[in-house]
């Protein structure tokens, strides 16, 4: 426990593909297994797209974090759905704005516990935690060490939940527990949300999701007036809910990608 990492004898089902893993296989990380890697080729011959989707999510992640940090004055989060450790991480690019920063990570897969050693190199002024939570149940995540001891809950925090909602089928239980976090955050805190859609190439993506489900792993993609439920008496951010890579978009690659290569919205608002 040296390093504030609580251990567990991880069962990493390698026997069914996971979402991170795909995640960082695609990405191009090491930490996947070979039905993952099936699992991510199998998608990539429906949808050639995955990649690009995939980096544009992270490349979100990233401008996200970056926006909270610099226009809005955020020095604490809470990431939900970490992923496997992949730099820069969350931490590494708010602290490069505000050194102070303080970041809780949290994922329900244990192979992002193995790794989470990656997501504990804050620089000195700041910190970072991790909690191996899940969304669906968002009393223990509120009601952990790490949480209580790493962030303020009487000031702003920014609440990251980037590429994780679609992992929970069921519409009424996802919004329920996002629901759940966000009304405890304080006042003028932020939500930053990517949330997968089938609405840009529906025929393509319903094939996605049967090999998704083949190979173990779930997906629930969710229109647009869905999307904008998650955001419920919250103040959107320009230029509101739309394709990821156009929010805000910092360089003209990611302008030029086709809507039908994209299947996520993306957001941020704000907490009155
Ligand atoms: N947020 C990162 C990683 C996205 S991959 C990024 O956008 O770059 C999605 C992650 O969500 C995976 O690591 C997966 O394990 C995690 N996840 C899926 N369902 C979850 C749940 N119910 N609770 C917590 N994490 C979950």
């Amino acid at each position: 426990m040296s390093d504030g990492i609580r251990r567990t004898s991880a069962d990493l089902r390698t026997d069914r593909a996971h979402g991170a893993r795909i995640y960082d296989y695609i990405l191009g990380g090491k930490d996947n297994y070979a039905v993952d890697r099936a699992a991510a080729e199998a998608t990539k011959q429906i949808w050639p797209a995955l990649p690009v989707h995939m980096r544009a999510n992270r490349e979100f992640m990233h401008r996200a974090g970056r926006y909270l940090a610099t226009e809005c004055g955020i020095d604490q989060f809470l990431d939900i759905g970490t992923g496997i450790p992949t730099p820069p991480n969350l931490h590494e690019v708010v602290q490069e704005v505000r050194p102070q920063a303080r970041v809780v990570y949290t994922d329900n897969d244990p192979i992002v516990l193995v790794h989470a050693r990656a997501l504990m190199s804050s620089t000195k002024q700041g910190r970072t935690a991790y909690v191996e939570a899940d969304l669906r149940d968002p009393d223990t995540i509120l009601a952990s060490q790490e949480f209580r001891q790493t962030l303020d809950p009487s000031r702003p925090i920014g609440l990251m939940l980037i590429a994780v909602v679609h992992f929970i089928e069921d519409d009424d239980e996802a919004l329920d527990v996002v629901r759940r976090i966000i009304d405890v955050l304080p006042s003028g805190s932020y939500v930053a949300a990517t949330i997968a859609t089938d609405d840009f190439a529906p025929e393509m993506l319903a094939e996605v999701r049967r090999t998704y489900h083949e190979h173990g792993e779930t997906l629930r993609w969710r229109s647009h007036a869905q999307a904008a439920q998650y955001f419920h008496g919250l103040d959107l951010v320009e230029p509101g809910i739309v394709q990821m890579h156009k929010w805000r978009p910092d360089n003209d690659t990611a302008r030029n990608v086709p809507e039908a290569d994209i299947a996520m919205y993306g957001a941020i608002a704000h907490k009155p």
